[in-house]
């Protein structure tokens, strides 16, 4: 017979704040803007790969830090390059 007594009342709140250390990103521009790139030229290669990952994706605008609008020129400006092979598809 073992009778347990299950009297867990700890409550013991306001104590353990669990704050979170926010990690202080060093705030990214969009290096387009920055150096004055109106139009991102699909044959820059080596910009244009700074922006893939290995495995040959675009990175997202999140990551990247680049504005919307040239976002968007980088992703035309990616594709256009893997079609013209200066960028793989898929990452080997
Ligand atoms: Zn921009």
């Amino acid at each position: 017979m073992d009778n347990k007594k299950v009297s867990s009342a700890s409550k013991d709140f306001g104590d353990d704040k669990a704050k979170k250390p926010r990690r202080p990103m060093k705030k990214k521009v969009c290096e387009f803007c920055e150096k004055g790139i109106a139009e991102i030229d699909y044959k820059d290669v080596s910009r244009l790969r700074k922006y893939v990952t290995e495995k040959g994706k675009i990175i997202s605008a999140r990551t990247s830090g680049c504005c919307s609008r040239h976002q968007r020129q980088l992703t035309v400006a990616i594709k256009r390059a893997r079609m013209v092979a200066l960028l793989p598809f898929k990452g080997e």
